[in-house]
């Protein structure tokens, strides 16, 4: 008993049995490397009294290996194709439910409340890497209660999403990520733990929700809108980068004395400055509208 799938020969020989091809569309990349699957168990903590979302289970890889650790798994799959697989591979286990959706369309919210209570469930998946980030920032910002996060993504967008000023990949997946939560990597995936091989390197990343958010803000839309704008064109200051966004609509006079007041000079540039910083700038917009 026990997880059957995992490595090359068995992902093959179902693949081969259903005449599954692969759809570059939907991000598929199939684990097949048995310790890479129990590292991310093991950084997701599961235990049997955990709900489990996994986002994308392929043909169930991931899904046998949570099964076995959560209470009850909910794996949800936009291929048509793979559902027959996954009746097959997931015929075992009775604790996972199968759902044949979009999972940017799907309420996630609601089916916490319906399958866990309301409880806070965690996420664990190796995700389609073209959605990664609508994905986890709906799940912070749709008041899904979540615990965790832990995920496969593209190696560069866990750097983004762990870094802080100074270096070139901080920006505002970085801030919107830690605002919301706390990012550790745990490993670092090469191509070939996957079937096809993904053309660039990828890492395990957990992110392990907030309490309460690590800075206080009057107006958390302003904040990452604020955000946003900064970092819309890296090259120039902050000042400019405020002053060029569509969306705000400050008189220069304003954000020029905000930049000061924020204790900056003129020249400062949006990558140098902490969620703190942005915080602060935040409350001092919002406060000179009145
Ligand atoms: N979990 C499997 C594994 O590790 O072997 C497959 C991971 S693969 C990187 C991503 C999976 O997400 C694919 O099965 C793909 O069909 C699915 N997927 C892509 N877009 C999706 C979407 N919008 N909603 C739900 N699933 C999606």
């Amino acid at each position: 008993n026990g997880p059957t799938l995992g490595n090359p020969q068995n992902t093959i020989e179902i693949l081969q049995k259903y005449q599954f091809s692969f759809q570059k569309k939907f991000g598929q990349n199939f684990l097949i490397d048995t310790h890479v699957l129990d590292k991310i168990i093991r950084a997701a903590e599961i235990t049997k009294e955990d709900m489990v979302l996994e986002i994308g289970p392929g043909i169930g890889t991931m899904t046998q290996y949570l099964a076995e650790a959560a209470g009850k798994v909910i794996a949800v799959e936009i291929d048509r194709n793979l559902i027959p697989i996954l009746s097959e591979t997931l015929s075992m286990y009775d604790n996972v439910r199968i759902i044949n959706e979009d999972v940017l369309k799907l309420d996630i919210r609601k089916l916490a409340e319906e399958e866990n209570q309301g409880r806070p469930i965690k996420v664990v998946a190796n995700l389609p890497y073209y959605i990664t980030t609508p994905i986890i920032m709906g799940l912070f910002e749709g008041q899904v209660p979540v615990e965790s996060i832990t995920v496969m993504v593209q190696k560069e967008v866990a750097d983004r999403m762990q870094t802080g000023p100074g270096s070139k990949d901080y920006g505002a997946l970085s801030l919107a990520v830690q605002y919301y939560a706390k990012p550790y990597i745990v490993a670092n995936v090469p191509p070939n733990c996957f079937m096809p091989r993904p053309k660039v390197g990828s890492a395990v990343i957990r992110l392990t929700r907030h309490d309460t958010p690590p800075v206080q803000v009057k107006d958390e839309g302003l904040m990452f809108e604020i955000i946003r704008a900064s970092f819309n064109q890296r090259r120039k200051t902050l000042a400019n980068g405020l002053n060029n966004s569509s969306r705000l609509s400050y008189p220069k006079e304003v954000i020029a004395e905000a930049v000061e007041k924020l204790g900056k000079g003129p020249s400062i540039r949006g990558e140098a400055l902490t969620l703190e910083e942005f915080a602060r700038l935040s409350d001092i917009l919002s406060e000179s509208r009145h």
